[in-house]
């Protein structure tokens, strides 16, 4: 038993809520307790606790769509439009440097900057599954592993089938790790075929798992597919039965009122990725008339490749300042509702709502503590207001996973994180220069 008495705990279950001068009993990885700091010091008289002051206490962060091993290819491909950038800089240099190796040196770079942001838990979607899962696991964090499901071949394998057989290997190798769960992650509605997709919702009902997917993330993903299936792609996917509350529409740009509707009526989630939809010129995600809907929204970075930062606390004030600004109205997306979208959403879209995403008794103990003592958080009216207005994801100062405290004033402090990090840093040089080499001909980047 050991306790934790930051000065301001907002919980996110009950909504809205800010406790003061409470503490919070972590027990075998889970929270065990919260209640005032008066009652838990008689009731524990022997347990260590951690004083915060001026700390804020949340739900560890919930990155809603990443992936991860592309933070290598960070600035490769700045200022294009979704299919230049795809075609002429990711799959070529994907095609190309693709190997268990990279994937899990870009995973480590990745985890390491999402930690120190107060991610706890990342919701993934690349090639070499395995080694994303070993990352996370090495560096202490939660991860959310996509099977990926693409017609086109790689280093990894053959295609649809192939990547699906793999994927579900790697789910069997790694069964017993409680810090790394599944979902079915085909691409996107215009690189897997309708065969594909139904084997996918086969699949998704057989072993119960969440399905994924890139949909309506550009206007010319839509005409694409009126022209060559007759309908819009999400309607593409609810005939083929992907959809429903194990469904998590990722972007979702281009929506009229029909495919909010189907959403809706579905109980699927989206997963929100404004800063991605901005660079590349998308759109803009109508997530006020979602929210409105009902639909659950949580928040996401996508690829340092397209963000080109996994800051999820700034990813949050941006689709909040969105949410107001493309609404015309000032008063959706609250800070409180700006966390929940960041932790419990996240979660709930993950099918992990009741594991983690809020602090009550019972649930795993991922936890972030952020300084708000820093001159641009002072002085505190409003904790969570600070936090999503105000702070910087910098101030995420100590982190728990399951209990386990992972960043410690802003060091990672699991075991192994700090020695794996230290040789991925000592690579990306040599990473660098490959990719250098390899960019198609004709292309150059600045400065290389
Ligand atoms: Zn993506």
């Amino acid at each position: 038993m050991e306790l934790i008495a930051p000065q301001w705990i907002a919980p996110v279950v009950p909504a809205g809520v800010v406790l003061e001068h409470h503490a919070l009993a972590i027990d075998d990885g889970r929270i065990a307790w919260i209640g005032s700091l008066e009652d838990a010091r008689p009731r524990w008289p022997d347990a260590p606790v951690t004083e915060l002051p001026g700390h804020l206490l949340t739900p560890g962060l919930v990155n809603l769509h990443t992936h991860v091993p592309m933070t290598l290819l960070r600035g490769v491909g700045d200022d294009l439009p979704l299919e230049a950038w795809l075609r002429e800089r990711i799959w070529p240099l994907e095609g190309r440097l693709m190997s268990p190796r990279f994937v899990a040196d870009g995973a480590v770079l990745a985890c390491a900057e999402m930690l120190l942001g107060g991610i706890t838990c990342f919701n993934d979607m690349y090639f070499h599954p395995e080694e994303v899962a070993r990352a996370a696991l090495d560096m202490g964090q939660r991860a959310v592993v996509g099977i990926i499901v693409i017609e086109f071949p790689s280093s990894y394998g053959s295609g649809a089938a192939d990547y699906i057989r793999k994927g579900l290997e790697t789910r069997d190798h790694l069964r017993d790790e409680s810090r790394v769960s599944f979902t079915l992650s085909p691409h996107a509605p215009y690189t897997v075929s309708d065969d594909s997709f139904r084997r996918v919702a086969a699949l998704a009902a057989e072993l119960g798992l969440p399905v994924q997917c890139h949909v309506h993330e550009t206007a010319g993903e839509i005409r694409d597919s009126l022209e060559q299936h007759g309908r819009r792609p999400l309607r593409r996917l609810a005939d083929l039965g992907l959809l429903g509350p194990d469904f998590l529409a990722i972007h979702a740009v281009h929506l009229d009122d029909a495919d909010i509707e189907l959403l809706a009526t579905q109980g699927a989630s989206v997963a929100h990725c404004p800063h991605s939809n901005l660079k590349l010129a998308s759109g803009l995600a109508p997530v006020a008339r979602l929210h409105a809907a009902g639909v659950n929204i949580g928040v996401g970075t996508d690829g340092a490749a397209s963000n080109n930062r996994l800051d999820l606390l700034a990813e949050a004030r941006t689709a909040s300042l969105l949410a107001k600004g493309l609404s015309g109205d000032a008063t959706v997306w609250p800070a409180h509702d700006t966390l929940r979208a960041m932790t419990l959403a996240g979660a709930q879209a993950l099918g992990l709502g009741e594991r983690i995403g809020s602090l009550e008794p019972g649930k795993q103990a991922d936890l972030v503590a952020f300084d708000l003592s820093a001159v641009n958080t002072q002085p505190v009216f409003d904790p969570v207001s600070q936090l999503v207005y105000a702070a910087g994801s910098n101030q995420a100062n100590h982190v728990w996973v399951d209990g386990r405290i992972v960043v410690r004033a802003r060091q990672l402090v699991h075991p192994p994180a700090a020695a794996r990090l230290g040789e991925v840093v000592a690579g990306t040089r040599l990473w660098h220069n490959r990719i250098v080499e390899t960019l198609p001909a004709g292309l150059r980047l600045s400065g290389a």
